[in-house]
């Protein structure tokens, strides 16, 4: 794709992405879109092995009766993800099987999600109310959402991306570098793995839940969310696209399909829970009893069983944006002093070329993608004349993204120690 931008301001700079998860793939193909030399540090031997890594996802957006800012942006990445998919000719190398149904089971569910339709002035070629036969309940069905393989999306997003891959590489640390890029060979950061030094112009992290083991992300309030699923033979239901109702069943790929997905944020354990999969079993059969094949014999003990974990920021919007350096906040300062401090106006100190996207909690497949976009124009300032982009987004959007938003709500509590 030809792009317009100047190119005399990134020639020759690198950007070092952390995380070869979603979110990390992302940021690299937005990177690639801008021809900016890329590194992916990762600590595993492979891309998509912890949040990224269930066999299959669906991706469809999150609404609300009324527009919020939550909704908005879910409803954008959405339609990104599916402009994306189709440019890309993604269906061609993912795994996928188009159709999601909501399930609408109580009236207001109904009045909810009809509202929403309208709030957010959805077209009916993405969303329509329609009845789910298994069910019979009506659904809000959304014709090309997914089902997908994540792990394939992110090993394609990474081909078309085309980084230098450093597997079995974790960043141990980073900083500001002492010449701060004023030699014209040096990068404005320093990047260390067990076996290197790395210069760096930009510096993306996207570590998902392993977050808190870089000392400058900890203030920001996100948690690991303990998630599991259970992987079935897709003989054992019928459905032919994907149903949620609180929990969901995915549509068969490659013989297998997911029921999906348990949430806790207090309890971590790694080791699967059988009662969680007979409780997820327990709930198909409630409310989706027909999708279920009669002649099937059904051992719970045969179903495969995969944790991983969510990480979820504590208002459960994503966080999307170029990194607060609260090393450099005076926080002796009162809050609510700040803005009478010499009258002048508090400029929050920025780490300027490094960017965090995480937090993306139960959506990350529908929203990386758009996220990615979002964080690499921000920290880059390298906006894509010819991009992929053609929806706006409204700054709202991008602000309400940004971690700025904990570090003045924790300040004025006076949380930021
Ligand atoms: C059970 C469950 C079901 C889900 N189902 C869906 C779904 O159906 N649809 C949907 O949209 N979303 C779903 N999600 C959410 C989605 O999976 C996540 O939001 C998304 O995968 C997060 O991607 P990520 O790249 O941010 O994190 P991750 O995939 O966790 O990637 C982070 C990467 O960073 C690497 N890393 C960490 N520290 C370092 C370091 N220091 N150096 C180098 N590398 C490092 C890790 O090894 C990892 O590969 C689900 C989540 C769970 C837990």
């Amino acid at each position: 794709m030809e792009t317009t931008f100047n190119k005399r301001k990134i020639e020759g700079k690198t950007a070092v992405v952390v995380g070869g998860g979603i979110s990390g793939a992302s940021v690299c193909y937005a990177l690639s879109q801008r021809k900016i030399k890329t590194i992916l540090l990762e600590s595993e031997s492979s891309p998509a092995t912890q949040a990224s890594g269930n066999p299959i996802g669906v991706v469809y957006p999150f609404l609300t009766k009324h527009k919020t800012k939550e909704s908005e942006f879910s409803y954008l990445a959405y339609r990104y993800f599916l402009e994306l998919w189709e440019a890309l000719d993604l269906g061609i190398h993912v795994p996928h099987k188009d159709g999601i149904h909501f399930l609408l089971e109580t009236s207001s569910a109904y009045d909810r999600y009809s509202n929403a339709i309208k709030s957010h002035q959805i077209p009916a070629d993405t969303v329509l109310i329609k009845k789910e036969k298994h069910s019979n309940f009506d659904s809000l069905y959304f014709q090309k959402g997914k089902a997908i393989s994540p792990i394939a999306l992110t090993k394609e997003l990474l081909r078309l991306a085309n980084p230098e891959l450093k597997f079995n590489s974790p960043l141990l640390r980073w900083q500001p570098s002492e010449t701060n890029g004023k030699n014209p060979d040096d990068g404005t950061l320093i990047c260390q793995t067990e076996t290197e030094s790395i210069s760096a112009n930009y510096l993306f992290l996207t570590q998902g839940y392993q977050f808190t083991n870089d000392p400058k992300l900890r203030w920001i309030p996100m948690k690991q969310v303990r998630g599991q699923i259970a992987n079935i033979p897709g003989s054992i239901c019928k459905n032919e696209t994907s149903i949620l109702y609180g929990d969901y069943i995915t549509a068969e790929l490659n013989g297998e399909r997911v029921l999906g997905a348990s949430f806790d944020e207090f309890h971590l354990e790694k080791e699967p829970r059988t009662k969680e999969t007979i409780m997820m079993w327990e709930g198909l059969q409630k409310h989706l009893a027909n999708v279920i094949s009669e002649d099937q014999a059904i051992d719970l003990k045969n179903f495969g069983t995969r944790v991983s974990y969510r990480t979820q920021s504590q208002d459960r919007h994503p966080v999307v944006g170029k990194l607060p350096n609260v090393s450099e906040l005076d926080t002796t300062v009162k809050y609510q002093n700040l803005f009478r401090k010499n009258g002048k106006p508090f400029q929050i100190p920025y780490f300027e070329s490094v960017g965090i996207l995480n937090g993306l909690g139960s959506r990350g497949l529908t929203h990386a993608l758009l996220a990615g976009e979002i964080l690499v124009n921000q920290i880059t300032n390298q906006t894509l004349d010819n991009s992929q982009l053609t929806m706006e987004i409204p700054e709202h959007i991008i602000q309400s993204l940004k971690p700025d938003r904990f570090l003045l709500r924790m300040w004025k509590r006076d949380q930021l120690t």
